[in-house]
Parts: structure tokens; sequence; C-alpha cells
């Protein structure tokens, strides 16, 4: 697969765009290794003059035990082998941590110099881009495991990471992360499930906020992988078939316990990435070296063994190194890891590689077109695949792994074989329409600045967040006579999309539908709120940033219309073809205090609550039975975009719209009515209305198919709130024939039986 990969890497560029191809590099061989009673390290660096490796015994506080200097190959990989005997021989005797330190054009190796010295030194960043600096100790791209973040509660000055004239000469080798030898690990994750993704349903949310708050589970447990292990239960009864992680690739996360009430520079979410192979370390309740593998390995077969599939969400448009600390300041950097080993390699820059090129608002841009940057991206989503057991991958800023453009600009492209997009899809194929082995690739299709809004034009094995079905639906939903949202825009969404997903081949399931997202209010606060409200007081604040475009709306302050609405966004989702995404808690209606900001609230605000109040209990049981009417009738999970029979569409009225009734804007009734027959469906037919006029709206209904009968599933009007508001099958109320008076901001459902 490397092989061939090589040969198509090396065509493309021919044909595409013509750049130095590295010659094959066994990258998956890369890292720290046990290799028989030996260590091999290996690393890649195109510009080094001089690489070497310090082994350590013991994370922080002392020097390293032994330094040996790495050869270079043809390929640029720098390497060298250490046998067991001597690193005990140094001193290193459990386990081995490891940084390495490397020389280049702007600081070339000077025989003078020691550590914190500034002999050698030419520049802290040259023409080429290079930003070589002995004196930080860098992490190993291709580590497992760390020993902690680049800041702790004991060491959170991050200044000595920094390059230019003040902090150039700074040591960063005895308070450094280490890079950890992993030994083999045998645990299990379990069997991978093989469902379609056309029947997922997707629960977003983050690893710690999951049970760091749960009364029901150990307290030495909560907010671990081992504590997220012990809701696979009460989510599979839920209904999610696919839970989908906030980063739990290593963040610096380690000093958000710093300030216990404070917010500046903590980091909840997670997406400022440290290393990409290993686990994040604060998330395990084992924390000594391998703890974290293993725990989330066991974590992976606790999901599995429930039928539910782990999707992790991934960070690789940009890293922790970020961006300038001054934007005025070309020398002033912070150096972790890749910045220090090869940074035109890892990362975009501008023409003249002073700056970083960047479309993230976070950081420069990671370089996804490169070959070698684009292998760090391959193999480790192949490791957590293969190894760590991930079913699925949720791209950030996804739009960045489509450039083809290393340095001095950005360009998207969909066709292009050799993005990083088109590389992960062609290397791991997508799971197959009707389920089976395979990836499930999600992008967030977009990212800051221009060319890079690509919903809907992602390449074929894609699944993205449709921010349109979003848009569209909140538009309807909460600006009614504001925004114009017309029939036949939000048929086209209740749909399946076929307009972004079926011009280029794609199916419904390629619309990763929802209503909210991490990234903004809670489902909740999309109905209580009209506008962010971030600078509170802890623990819903503060927080700064967060859009003023929320497209939200408090119902005119009426609780009980509050929690109608968002009934109705989620019947909604659940009722429309593609795939629908909840973010954790909001089967309950968790609510934020109208912070749609909370990246960095480790609080216990931000975690889940299970203590609910009766109207949360009343809403869990609502999406929990929404949820398994999705699962019970497959027609509204089409493997393809629905044809004229399957799906028909009516007026109140209960005839066909015309083309006039499309395009109005000032209608705000549709119904629907699938064709159960045509799927398998234990339901003949299934109909839905929905008024999203704020007046009483009185729809015809069809006639049901020859000797069935309307039954009503749900009506989600305020008379009908409680317990019961979704009949469980079998328990459904029989509706005559009669014309059906559905209320304002209402949605009807029925089964014909
Ligand atoms: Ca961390």
């Amino acid at each position: 697969m490397r092989a061939a990969l090589a040969t198509l890497l090396l065509l493309t560029t021919l044909i595409v765009a013509p750049q130095p191809v590295p010659a094959a590099v066994d990258a998956q061989s890369l890292g720290g290794r046990f290799s028989g009673s030996n260590v091999v390290f290996r690393v890649y660096s195109a510009a080094a003059t001089r690489i070497t490796v310090s082994v350590y015994a013991a994370p922080t506080g002392e020097q390293e035990r032994a330094s040996f200097t790495l050869t270079r190959d043809a390929a640029s990989v720098w390497s060298t082998t250490v046998s067991a005997a001597t690193l005990q021989g140094a001193g290193v005797t459990g386990t081995i941590y490891y940084g390495y330190r490397a020389w280049g054009p702007n600081w070339p190796f000077d025989p003078a110099w020691t550590k914190g010295s500034a002999a050698g030194f030419v520049s802290d960043v040259d023409s080429s881009g290079n930003r070589f600096n002995p004196n930080k100790l860098l992490i190993d791209p291709y580590a497992r495991e760390i020993s902690h973040d680049p800041l702790t509660p004991a060491l959170p000055d991050g200044s000595r990471y920094g390059t230019g004239p003040t902090f150039r000469t700074v040591d960063t080798g005895t308070t450094a992360p280490k890079s950890i030898v992993l030994a083999a690990d045998g645990t299990s994750t379990g069997g991978k499930p093989a469902r379609a993704l056309k029947d997922d349903v997707v629960y977003e949310v983050n690893l710690r906020g999951l049970t760091r708050n749960d009364a029901g589970i150990a307290a030495a447990d909560r907010g671990t992988y081992r504590g997220a292990a012990q809701k696979a239960a009460s989510l599979r009864a839920l209904g999610v078939t696919a839970v989908e992680f906030l980063p739990v690739q290593e963040t610096q996360n380690d000093t958000n316990d710093v300030d216990p009430t404070g917010t500046a520079g903590d980091n909840y979410w997670g997406y400022m990435t440290v290393n990409y192979f290993a686990p994040d370390r604060r998330y395990a309740a084992d924390r000594s070296p391998g703890g974290p593998t293993r725990e989330l390995k066991s974590m992976v077969k606790s999901f599995h063994d429930n039928g539910i599939k782990v999707f992790i969400d991934v960070v690789y448009n940009h890293t922790a190194e970020g961006g300038p600390w001054n934007d005025a300041d070309k020398n002033t950097y912070s150096v972790y890891s890749w910045r220090g080993l090869d940074n035109p390699t890892y990362y975009s820059l501008t023409s003249d590689r002073q700056s970083p090129w960047d479309n993230t608002g976070v950081g420069g841009n990671y370089n996804t077109f490169n070959p070698t940057a684009q292998n760090l991206i391959v193999d480790s989503v192949a490791y957590w695949k293969d190894t760590l057991g991930v079913d699925g991958f949720r791209f950030d800023l996804a739009s960045v792994l489509g450039n083809t453009c290393e340095h001095g600009c950005f360009s998207y492209s969909r066709t292009n074989p050799a993005t990083a997009l088109n590389r992960l899809a062609a290397e791991m194929p997508a799971r197959p329409t009707g389920g089976g082995s395979g990836v499930d690739w999600i992008a967030e299709p977009w990212a800051i600045g221009s060319g890079t809004y690509q919903v809907g034009n992602f390449p074929a094995g894609w699944a993205e967040w449709n921010g349109i079905y979003r848009d569209t639906l909140r538009r309807d939903q909460n600006k009614l006579g504001v925004a114009a949202i017309t029939p036949g825009e939000l048929a086209t969404r209740f749909a399946g999309s076929s307009d972004l997903y079926g011009d280029d081949g794609r199916r419904p399931f390629n619309s990763i539908n929802f209503m909210v997202a991490h990234d903004g209010f809670t489902l909740k606060d999309l109905y209580s709120c009209n506008g962010k409200n971030n600078n509170q007081p802890w623990p819903f604040g503060p927080s700064d940033g967060g859009s003023d475009d929320n497209d939200s709306w408090d119902q005119g302050g009426v609780a009980a219309d509050q929690r109608k609405a968002a009934r109705n966004g989620l019947a909604l989702l659940m009722l429309s073809g593609g795939v629908p995404m909840i973010t954790g808690g909001d089967e309950f209606l968790r609510g934020l205090n109208c912070n749609n900001n909370p990246y960095n609230l480790d609080s216990s605000a931000n975690w889940l609550n299970y203590a609910w109040n009766a109207d949360q209990a009343t809403f869990n049981t609502f999406a929990q039975r929404l949820i398994a009417f999705r699962a019970a009738h497959p027609a509204l999970r089409p493997a393809n975009f629905y044809t004229a029979a399957q799906l028909q569409w009516f007026t109140p009225a209960g005839v066909a719209p015309d083309s006039a009734y499309w395009t109005n804007p000032n209608n705000h009734a549709l119904a629907w009515r699938l064709d159960g027959t045509a799927f398998g469906d234990p339901a003949a037919a299934v109909y839905v209305a929905y008024n999203g006029w704020s007046g009483d709206v009185t729809f015809t209904l069809p006639a049901p198919p020859a000797g069935r009968q309307w039954f009503r599933v749900t009506d989600t009007s305020t008379w009908a709130e409680g317990p019961d508001q979704v009949r469980p099958p079998g328990a459904e109320d029989p509706l005559g024939g009669i014309p059906y008076l559905l209320h304002g901001r209402a949605l009807l459902l029925l089964v014909a039986r």
C-alpha cells in the first residue's frame, strides 16, 4: 500500500503540482520503538544538519542520562539504535523518556554549544523558513504517548518554549514534555460495529464532560476514559449508535485546574493538538506510562460491546504550536515539536517563509499537501483506526485538508488525488453504503477566509457537517418574518440535501444534519437566548469570542414555547434524510445560560449534569422515543435520494405544492408522506406535517394506504407535553380521515398501519 501510494503521489505530483517528493519513507517505523533488545529512534527532517536524542529517567526535574547523535539517510530520516543495556547503564531502567534536539541552517551546530547557550546561532528564522533551536527539547511527532503537557500546574509559564531574543537561549530539557517508548499492548478494542452510516445517530460530547459530574460513576473514574466506558449502556438505551468525542489526542489541558474558578488560558474542548498519536493523559484514571492507551482501548471495547461506534474529532488544520506571539515579530514563536524539526515541511508559510499561512484563526495551517506532513496525518489516523479501534473521524476545519498549495496561497480542490482528503479515503476506504468494514469520514467543511467554505463540495467518501441544514432550519424556526425561507428550501433539507450531495454522486448519509454542535448554543439555548452572554461569572463564563450570528430566539420568553421549539428542532432532525447528530446533553435540555463559546470552561456548568428537573426528564423521554422511532423506520434512513414515488409532498390542503407554493417564503406549512413498503418499513406510510407559522393551520390528511389507518405518534404542541408525548409502538392514537388542526409552531407525526 505504501509503495503504491508513493507511485500515485509521484504521478499526480508530476502532473498537477511539481514539488519535491522524498524517497519512500517507511513512515510506520518512525518514532522511538522497541526492536528486540534495542530501541530504535527515527525522525524525519529535510533541513536539519544535526539531530540528537536525549533519554531521561524521569519526565521532569532532571537532566538527560545520555544523548545519542542520529545519522541521516537518503530519505531525510534520521535514526540511531541504542541497546537496552546501554540505556540501563546510563540509568534509564524503567520507562524510557526521550526528546530530540535539532540544528539546521539558521542555527548550525557549534562544538562550543551547551544547553542554554547561543553558540552557533545565526537567526531565529532563515529565508527557507527554518526555525531550528537546539535549546528546545522536541516532542517526537510519532510518539505514542507523552509524559505531560507543555504547561503543567508546577510549570505553568510557557515563555521557556519561546524563541526570539528574549527566550531563545532558555533550555527546556528538564521541563518539556517527554516522548515515551511504549511497549506493545494487547488490550482488546472488541469487534467494530459494521452498521451503515445511514443508520447512525451521532452523539457529540466532550469525554471529560460526559462523566465528570455523574454521581453514578465512582469518583476516581469521573471525567476519564474509564468513566466514559461506563456510559455505553445508557447511551445505547438513548438510541445513540455513534459517540463522537471532542479531541482526545494530546492537548494542552493540564493547567485547567490551576485556578479552579479562573478560565484564562484554559482549554476544555481540546482543539490545539500537541501530539497526533498520544491519547490525552489527563483523561486517564491510570496516568502511568501506557495507562491512557490501555484505558482508551478498553473504553472503545465497552462501546463496541454495546454496538456503538467510536468517532473522534481530530484537528489536523493547525497545531498547539500556534502562530507568532506578536504578528509584528517574526522571531518569537513557541517550539514544542514540529516547528523545531522542520518548520516548512509541517506548516504552510507565506511566500517569504517568514510567517504562517493561516486559514484557521488559531495558528498557521498545518501543511496538509506536503507528502511528509501528510504521512503524519495518514499514519496517525491509521493508528487510531487499527490499533486504538476507532471507527470514524470528524475533521476540524477540514477544508484545510483539501489544500493543494504548500506555501504562499490556499487553494482547495475536491478532485486532486494528492490532497490529504483524497489520500485518506483512497488508503482507508469509506464504509460501504450498506455497512461493513470501512471508515466513517466526516468533515467540518469550512475554515476561515477565502475559498474555505466548501459545504457540499467534499470528495467521494466524505460526509459533511451540513451547515446549510442547520442554518435553514434555525432561520425557519427562529426568524419568522425576518429570514425568507421557502417551503422548497425546507423540503430539500428534510429530504437529505440532494442539491449538496446528489450532484457529485454522494448520498443522503453524506449529510450530517444538526441543529447545534459543541461550537455554539446548546439546543435549549438556541430556543431560549436572543444572543450570546459569554462574559458572565464562573461556572458559566467568562468566555471570549463566540459567533454573533446564531439565528436564535427566546420564543418571546415563554418557557413552554422554548421547550416546544426544542421538540420541533429535535423532531425535524430525527425525521430528516441524512445522519442526525446531537450534542451531549441536548437530549435533556442542557443549558449554558446563553454562553455560545464555552471552549475554556472546564467547569461544573459545562460538564453534563444528570440531576434533571421534571421538564428535562420529560424531554429526555421525548428524545429517546423519537430516536427509537427513527431506528424502527428505515423509510427515514434512505440509502439513496427519495424518488417521487417514495416521498410525496403536500400543502395543508392536501395537494402537491405547485411552483408558486414552493417558492413563496410566506408559506410556512408543509407535509410529506413516505411510502414504507419501498423500504421494508413496518409502517405502510409515514406522514409528517410541520407548521412553522405562528398560528394554527389545518392540514387535510392524505388518504392512508388501502386497508390502513392513520395513527398519531406525536404532536409536538404544548397541549400534548408530557412523558407520553411520543407514543411507543402499538400505543399510537388512531385518527379518522378528518382534517387535523395543528397549532402554531408544531409538528405532527403519523404512521399508517
Ligand atoms: Ca493533555
